[in-house]
């Protein structure tokens, strides 16, 4: 039968899928009825299913008749800490919780191939491993699956995976080959000056005032230090110092995010942060700590693999609606598989007028477009299947 008229069969249960999952979100790394809900679907389904795989994860593999590649369907699991504004008869039912990101979506969407794909099995070559991860927005989740072996036994020889994206009109599919997504990391300053009367800065160091030009020292990486040729951003995303008015500060507290998609440069930013921290710090007086963490490297699509994704995207939505979506400064662990396996991320749009964005309260979607993503996935795991790894 058409695939179009299986996913059409399996409609009914993808959104009910979809609303189950969206009634019930959870914080990063406790996503545990999630992944109950996910582990019930895919036994029903008849799948061999491996569950707490890096923390709460969940994989089901479909094996296939004949021996081919394995392509690896990814989607993520956690929600937001946001209290639900939709109005929706499913909201979430966890207040101060909320899908708000999609991820609801872009399980239904791996869930609703593994409902179509699962009884086509005896035509299929090769493995299916959908994979359902945890910790998505804390840049954590993929890793933790990786380490605990999500690309091996089978072997992943291609990696796909979706999201819900209001930045292209609603019914498109966004794909694009090469850096999508920018690598992402977090740093944490905090100032340690000398505290005393504001009327008597001679005996002080003032904590406050350093920070400041810390900031504005930081903001000379991007324009004085980097190729103006590669986007890059440093944002200094919160500043804590000072308690009265009359009281020079003796600590002051920075945090903030780097993007870029570039990999050296990914790897050079802690130095460069470092470097002036201490610079600025040490000519002040002031000492300092600083914390950087790693979150995770560009995510770069394969052109190949790309390119016939577009084709077959192209088949679902039509010629006119696959676009190509600008790069975007936000970043997505799915790059950790990215980088090992070639593969392709891309976007579904959900962009109209007056839509919320992603990370909002009233953030919500026409369900229509799951559909197409099912039918991305579905085609282009037969697609896939049938190459040679
Ligand atoms: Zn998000
Ligand atoms: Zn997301």
């Amino acid at each position: 039968m058409e695939i179009r008229n299986l996913i059409s069969e399996k409609a009914h249960r993808i959104f009910q899928a979809r609303r189950a999952l969206h009634r019930i979100p959870e914080k990063s790394f406790e996503e545990e009825k999630t992944s109950g809900f996910l582990a019930r679907a895919l036994e029903e389904l008849g799948l061999g299913v491996k569950t707490k795989v890096g923390g709460t994860g969940v994989v089901g593999t479909l094996v296939g008749k004949g021996s081919g590649p394995t392509v690896m369907l990814r989607a993520d699991m956690d929600a937001l800490p946001i209290q639900e504004e939709t109005g929706l008869p499913y909201s979430s039912e966890h207040p101060g919780m909320m899908h708000a990101c999609g991820h609801d979506a872009n399980m239904a969407m791996v869930l609703g191939a593994a409902m179509v794909l699962s009884p086509m099995r005896k035509d299929l070559r090769g493995c299916v491993k959908f994979v359902f991860q945890p910790a998505e927005e804390i840049a954590s989740g993929a890793m933790e699956m990786i380490r605990e072996g999500v690309l091996e036994d089978p072997k992943v020889d291609y990696a796909l995976g979706a999201h819900l994206w209001p930045g292209i009109p609603e019914g498109t599919v966004g794909l694009r080959p090469g850096p999508l997504m920018a690598a992402m990391d977090r740093f944490d300053i905090e100032i340690i000056g000398r505290g005393g009367h504001g009327a008597m800065p001679h005996l002080c160091v003032d904590a406050l005032d350093v920070g400041v030009q810390v900031v504005n020292a930081l903001q000379r990486i991007v324009s004085r230090q980097m190729n103006p040729i590669d986007p890059a951003v440093v944002t200094v995303g919160s500043f804590q110092a000072g308690s009265a008015f009359n009281i020079i500060a003796e600590r002051a507290v920075l945090s903030g995010t780097t993007r870029t998609f570039r990999r050296d440069v990914w790897e050079g930013w802690e130095e460069r942060i470092r470097g002036i921290v201490e610079g600025v710090c040490s000519s002040m007086g002031a000492g300092y700590k600083l914390s950087y963490s790693r979150g995770c490297p560009p995510l770069v699509n394969d052109p190949g693999v790309t390119k016939r994704l577009s084709k077959i995207a192209a088949e679902v939505v039509g010629d006119s609606r696959v676009v190509e979506p600008d790069p975007t400064m936000t970043g997505e662990d799915m790059a950790w598989y990215l980088e090992r396996v070639p593969g392709c991320y891309f976007f579904l749009g959900v962009g109209k007028e007056g839509s919320a964005p992603l990370h909002n309260s009233r953030f919500q979607f026409e369900e229509y477009v799951l559909l197409s993503g099912v039918e991305v996935f579905c085609r282009a795991v037969l697609d896939l299947t049938q190459s040679e790894a």
